[in-house]
């Protein structure tokens, strides 16, 4: 008897350990990512009742990815979230930078509908592969969650966007959160002092403003800045020398320490960069850190974003002002 197709999903897959394989499969940890195409990864994947439809949006490492990937991804998400049968969509992904793109999706799309992320810290052909059993998860959840926007579904967990962090580089429960549902916003909610692009205004931008991340650390004397400053008045002169990036930096994030602190030369050579028209922001480099507002009234905080997601949250600032 055939069985009715009920609810369509839609799976985009991007590479990662998900779709990685290992050349000798007693050793796990000597693979390469981004192998297995999106139909390989669904094989054994129990979708009865669902409607699945699926694209390879690109196949690579993570550490790879770039803002022109996350722009053919947010077309592709943005596309489908729009039809109207579409129940929800999973985006297979890298754990390495998951939390930058979901940072990016969840920001620019607020979808209405679940998105869930999906990823494996094993490949795909080795006995302890976690990569079926997350998606596997991560479909169930789109059936049946009541939640709407992104959401990464990895070894039993389910992590809101905002503030998820991998945490662990060796085992399958590799990412944390402040809270595993969306349903507690308080200490997840999106805080910015910018506003954030729309999709066609992500999608038309050409090139991705460049923003550089700094760490506070003992002995920080903000040289570092100095001489990112340096360069950058020659950058500021130059012709873009990327096809996808500007050469010039226009913002600094800050990872600081404790509550987003900054020692005393690094917040003048911060102050320095503000001058230059930089922007400048502080996150803390604590996993679970808040960057106090008070700290240091003169840098804006990125209050609960970590430093990762504080920087893609500054992209989308600067894409903002110059759609302004
Ligand atoms: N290097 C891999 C990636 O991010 C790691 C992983 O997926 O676990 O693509």
């Amino acid at each position: 008897m055939e069985v009715k197709k009920v609810k369509k999903v839609v799976i985009l897959a991007t590479g990662g350990t998900i779709a990685g394989l290992a050349g000798d499969v007693t050793k796990p940890h000597n693979y390469a990512s981004g192998q297995l195409s999106v139909t390989q990864l669904t094989k054994n994947l129990d979708a009865t009742g669902v409607h699945l439809i699926q694209e390879q949006v690109c196949n690579i490492d993570s550490k790879d990815m770039q803002f022109s990937h996350w722009q053919t991804l947010l077309e592709r998400c943005d596309f489908w979230i729009h039809q109207n049968d579409v129940t929800g969509l999973i985006v297979t992904h890298g754990t390495d930078t998951l939390e930058e793109t979901a940072f990016f999706l969840h920001a620019v799309l607020k979808s209405s509908k679940p998105i869930a992320m999906t990823c494996a810290m094993f490949p795909a052909n080795v006995p302890l592969s976690d990569g079926p059993q997350n998606l596997q998860d991560a479909l169930d959840w789109v059936l049946k969650t009541q939640e709407n926007g992104v959401h990464l579904v990895c070894a039993g967990q389910v992590h809101f966007a905002i503030g998820v962090q991998k945490i662990f580089s060796d085992r399958s429960n590799a990412f944390a959160s402040r809270q595993e549902s969306s349903l507690q916003t308080d200490t997840c909610a999106l805080k910015l002092d910018w506003s954030v692009p729309s999709v066609a205004q992500v999608l038309i931008t050409q090139h991705c403003p460049r923003v550089e991340l700094i760490y506070n650390h003992s002995g920080a004397d903000g040289q570092l800045v100095r001489t990112l400053l340096e360069a950058n008045k020659k950058a500021m002169s130059d012709p873009i020398t990327s096809a996808t990036q500007t050469s010039a930096i226009e913002g600094l994030v800050v990872a600081g320490t404790g509550s987003g602190t900054l020692s005393h030369d690094l917040e003048i050579a911060l102050e320095e960069a503000q001058k230059l028209g930089l922007w400048v922001a502080r996150t803390s480099r604590c996993a679970y850190g808040v960057a106090d507002p008070d700290k240091h009234p003169s840098i804006p905080s990125l209050h609960n974003l970590s430093p990762a997601q504080g920087r893609v949250a500054m992209i989308l600032g600067l894409i903002a002002r110059r759609a302004a």
